[in-house]
């Protein structure tokens, strides 16, 4: 079986009648796009007619005037999906649409399920039956879940129209794994987590109505104010007589802890904390933890500074800027020709010599995931004169693959799955390397009495996952997946 390629995306959903829900989930979206940059979605209802526009690229690229002045109505939903190392088609764009009926609903689906296999058994039908180009991969997951809502509709309309929420509640306790779900039919407005809550999904409140979103940044930017987070194995329905909830498992919350880390962004409050002081929080643990004598602490852009202003803090060592970031650098960047691939991850990040020649540098990123980027980034640092180079992480080793929605690829491409530190240490090129202690960085979080999942760290796999899977391989797989120095497919946002 070809593992899922798995997709942290960004779900956005918006039920305001007499505002453009088309343009809030367009602005919704933007806000969201670091969740996903393959290919963008968005499905308008009117009461009536539902319609979805959905391409490869980024959000504005796929989005123009021109293609929102069409979708008109009073509730969307909206959809980033995370490039993958596998296939990209426009296959594997979101929302997915599925009619029953005269009816029908659109979903959208961030995570990924562990169960597909079983799930789409109970249908009676081989998971390949529903994409057969791409076999079992998270096109598939998100498909399949609509099928099994399909099936569970009831064989008359009701009167009430709830059909999509009974079906709902029939399908939800079925699925295993991550998944945060946006839903609309004609009038309703649906968002769905997993009882773990692994990835996030926040109520906002908008005048005319409502907001659901993948993090809390996004409803500042279509002005919303924050409500309250979706529960854990919660399922809030919105539409004309106002907003319910049901709850169809019991919560047991364990939110990923890579979204403090690394995926979510600065301005977002996950379990009601700020990302943003969290990540300064990690990056002063981790100067207690591992100091080292040195004139500069540099962040990695982007993902880097917090922790890197942290550790300059805590440690009293002047912060100062080593490399500089390309902005528009993104995962629709056209990868380089054979002849240009020298230029690597120069591409991205460009050394200031001026400011390196001759420092001892502490070099502080937020994790390292395959260590290609890394590496390249040390190299340019010492070639452009740094006398000494420390690398700090503001996370624990990244060992293990997701199985929940986190798209970093198979075992045998995590650069800490079989390596010890100081092994890393000398790959890196490095004088010295520490990474945060698990401890210290739920910790830092503040949000400490709350529960994570550390199965990237730890290994720990709390809903469980399959044992033959490839992705668990420490060899890497007959066929590797083409790459060019740098422009790893999940580094590719630094
Ligand atoms: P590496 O050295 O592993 O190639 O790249 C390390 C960089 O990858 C870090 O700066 C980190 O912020 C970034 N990174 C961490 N997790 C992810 C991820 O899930 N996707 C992408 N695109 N980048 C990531
Ligand atoms: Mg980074």
């Amino acid at each position: 079986m070809s593992e899922p390629p798995g997709h942290a995306c960004g779900v956005f959903g918006v039920y305001a009648p007499g505002q453009s829900v088309a343009h809030l989930a367009y602005l919704g979206l933007f806000a969201l796009q670091h969740r996903g940059q393959e290919s963008a979605g968005i499905a308008v209802s009117d009461g009536e007619t539902i319609t979805v526009v959905k391409d490869m690229g980024l959000v504005t690229q796929v989005f123009d005037e021109r293609r929102l002045a069409p979708l008109q109505g009073h509730l969307a939903i909206g959809h980033n999906r995370y490039s993958t190392t596998g296939s990209s088609s426009w296959r594997n764009a979101q929302p997915v649409y599925r009619s029953v009926g005269d009816a029908g609903f659109a979903l959208g689906h961030n995570g990924n399920l562990t169960n597909v296999l079983e799930l789409s058994d109970a249908l009676g039908m081989l998971p390949g039956m529903l994409e057969p180009e791409l076999g079992l991969d998270s096109t598939t997951d998100s498909a399949l879940v609509a099928e099994l809502i399909a099936h569970e509709y009831p064989p008359e309309p009701r009167s009430d129209g709830r059909d999509l929420e009974l079906a709902l509640e029939r399908v939800l306790p079925r699925l295993r794994g991550g998944f945060s779900f946006v839903l609309l039919d004609d009038a309703r407005l649906i968002g769905v987590r997993d009882e773990h809550g692994f990835w996030p999904l926040v109520l906002g409140r908008i005048e005319a109505g409502w907001v659901l979103a993948s993090e809390s940044a996004a409803l500042d930017i279509v002005g919303a104010h924050y409500v309250r987070d979706v529960e854990p194995g919660e399922m809030v329905v919105i539409d004309a007589s106002g907003i319910r909830s049901h709850h169809y498992a019991p919560p047991t919350p364990k939110l990923c802890l890579f979204e403090f880390v690394y995926f979510s962004r600065p301005d977002t409050n996950l379990y009601g904390k700020s990302v943003h002081l969290a990540r300064q929080r990690m990056g002063e643990e981790l100067a207690r933890q591992a100091p080292v004598a040195a004139d500069m602490v540099m962040p990695i852009p982007e993902s880097g500074i917090p922790a890197a202003q942290g550790f300059a803090r805590a440690s009293g060592i002047p912060y100062g800027d080593g490399l500089v970031k390309n902005r528009y650098v993104g995962r629709t960047f056209i990868e380089p020709t054979h002849q240009l691939r020298g230029a690597g991850v120069r591409l991205k990040l460009n050394p200031l010599p001026e400011n390196i020649r001759g420092k001892r540098l502490i070099v502080v990123d937020d994790s390292i995931v395959r260590g290609t980027t890394t590496r390249q980034v040390v190299a340019m640092l010492r070639e452009a004169g740094a006398a000494e180079v420390h690398f700090r992480v503001s996370s624990p080793p990244y060992r293990w693959p997701c199985f929940y929605g986190m798209d970093t690829g198979r075992r045998s491409e995590l650069l800490a799955a079989d390596l010890s530190v100081g092994e890393i240490r000398d790959y890196l090129g490095v004088d010295s390397l520490a990474y945060l202690d698990l401890d210290r960085l739920v910790a830092a979080t503040g949000a400490d009495g709350e529960a994570f999942c550390t199965a990237c760290l730890t290994g720990d796999y709390l809903v469980p996952v399959p044992e033959a899977d490839t992705k668990l391989a420490l060899e890497s797989p007959p066929e590797p997946i083409a790459e060019l120095d740098g422009f790893a497919p999940t580094s590719a946002e630094t």
